[in-house]
């Protein structure tokens, strides 16, 4: 194993004694993958987990192209949360020490935006901040950002995640074109990529922590009765405990039959047919992408075009009547480098059909008996319900707007809202399960944006 020592980087000796102070004596594997090419003022797109040290990787990149003498926002790094922005800030603060006086700002929503403007008005050479925040600042042109040298987006997937990143785009535009762009994220999902690959300009990619190098599609083959295709598909759910899968069946009344059945056993599981008005099929990929829903039942046509990251696992109810089809429904699992898993179900009246699919895999299927009962664990709920607000950027309303409500009069905390998505009509709001029916009540009679909102809870 090779030890990173910062010590073979550009960096300052007052830092290099600073960053030993902060007991920092190697390298985490995301900085001494990523410092290299920060510090040489390239593009960045880092994928890592938290807690591997990104702040410091782009602190220490922030600073070494700072000038201490203007007083001027020089580095903007843009967060999702108030809490997220302060740790931020802290970090920097301490990483600024061995560079003198440098002032780190932070603009969050939250604090009220007086003392932020005379602090702006004092200067500061850094900025770190929530896209609400910052898009207010620009809006009353309290915040300049035409000197920035460094944006910084931290917890990219967590900005798209809750609906910001409209506004990320819009803060990024206020920024100069010649300027180093670093991305940060836990993930890096393909909803994301066109956006994000917008605002870099020939980034180098850097990723630690890759469980598999390739993606790994484990398939597994079931011999079933026909007649207990719905238990069998539970039994496997709860057996293999997936965090959320989608589930194939041939037909639109198939798909109904199971959803309920599934239901009914208590798996959070909705159905995607090809009947469904466009609302309808909004509000249940809504709740399949903001963890309301944790089973997705869907036939093929249905499932066209549609954009899941990283989906775990993929049942195939019904076997597809044409391999190629099948094909199709596996390979959603296992994407992005992930690791997945495609379970197909299949009756005697199926094994033609099995044999070509065989044929296409060039392997024998090894049909396998189901699991037994007793291995199998308790059905899954999906941990969040959504609120449907029935106003949305028609009403002016924006991400902020519905989290200050929420967590402000609506009592929520911080971590029990999740991910928020705006129409033009209606907003999504992902609650935690645990107490999105207790608050209903109280959430119901809450103003949002000065005014009373319908809503409902969907299920
Ligand atoms: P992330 O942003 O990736 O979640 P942080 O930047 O918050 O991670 O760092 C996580 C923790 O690791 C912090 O407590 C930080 O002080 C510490 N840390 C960062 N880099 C180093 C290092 N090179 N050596 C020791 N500790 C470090
Ligand atoms: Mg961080």
């Amino acid at each position: 194993m090779t030890t990173h020592t910062f010590s073979h980087l550009p960096l300052s000796p007052t830092q290099l004694d600073n960053l030993a102070n902060m007991g920092y004596l190697t390298m985490t594997p995301i900085q001494a993958q990523s410092l290299p090419v920060i510090l040489e003022g390239r593009d960045l797109i880092a994928q890592a987990k938290t807690g591997s040290g990104k702040t410091a990787a782009f602190g220490l990149g922030i600073l070494h192209h700072l000038d201490p003498a203007r007083w001027v926002p020089q580095a903007l790094v843009v967060c999702p949360t108030r809490e997220l922005s302060e740790q931020v800030a802290t970090e920097l603060r301490r990483l600024a020490r061995a560079d003198g006086n440098i002032k780190v700002l932070t603009l969050t929503g939250g604090a009220s935006a007086r003392p932020q403007n005379e602090s702006l008005a004092h200067g500061a050479h850094v900025i770190v901040g929530t896209p609400g925040r910052l898009l207010d600042h620009l809006a009353r042109q309290t915040l300049d950002l035409s000197a920035v040298r460094t944006l910084v987006l931290d917890e990219a997937d967590r900005m798209v995640d809750m609906g910001f990143f409209p506004d990320v785009m819009e803060i990024a535009r206020a920024c100069p074109d010649r300027r180093q762009t670093l991305l940060f994220s836990a993930t890096y999902p393909g909803s994301i990529r066109e956006d994000v690959e917008h605002l870099l300009t020939n980034p180098e990619f850097v990723k630690v922590d890759a469980v598999h190098s390739e993606t790994q599609i484990e398939q597994h083959f079931y011999e079933i009765d026909a007649a207990e295709r719905f238990n069998a598909t539970a039994l496997l759910l709860r057996h293999f405990q997936p965090e959320s899968a989608l589930a194939f069946c041939n037909t639109k009344a198939a798909c109904a039959e199971l959803s309920a059945h599934l239901k009914r056993a208590g798996f959070s599981a909705l159905a995607l047919h090809g009947d469904m008005d466009q609302r309808d099929r909004d509000d249940v990929l809504v709740q399949f992408s903001n963890h309301s829903s944790n089973i997705l039942v869907a036939t093929d046509v249905a499932a066209r075009g549609l954009d899941i990251p990283s989906l775990p696992m993929v049942i195939n109810v019904e076997l597809a009547r044409d391999p190629q089809v099948h094909t199709h429904r596996v390979g959603r699992t296992g994407r992005m480098q992930e690791s997945g898993m495609a379970l197909s179900l299949c009756a005697p009246d199926e094994h033609y059909v099995a044999s070509r699919i065989a044929q296409q895999l060039g392997r024998p299927l090894d049909l396998k008996p189901l699991p037994r009962p007793q291995s199998a664990g308790r059905p899954t709920q999906a941990p969040m319900v959504t609120l449907l607000v029935l106003g949305g950027k028609k009403a002016k309303l924006r991400p902020a707007d519905l989290l200050g409500a929420l967590t402000g009069d609506g009592g929520l905390t911080r971590e029990q809202v999740g991910k928020i998505n705006i129409t033009d009509q209606v907003s999504y709001v992902a609650l935690s399960r645990a107490v999105a029916r207790s608050a209903f009540p109280r959430l119901e009679n809450i103003p949002i944006k000065g005014k009373k909102q319908r809503m409902k809870l969907l299920s």
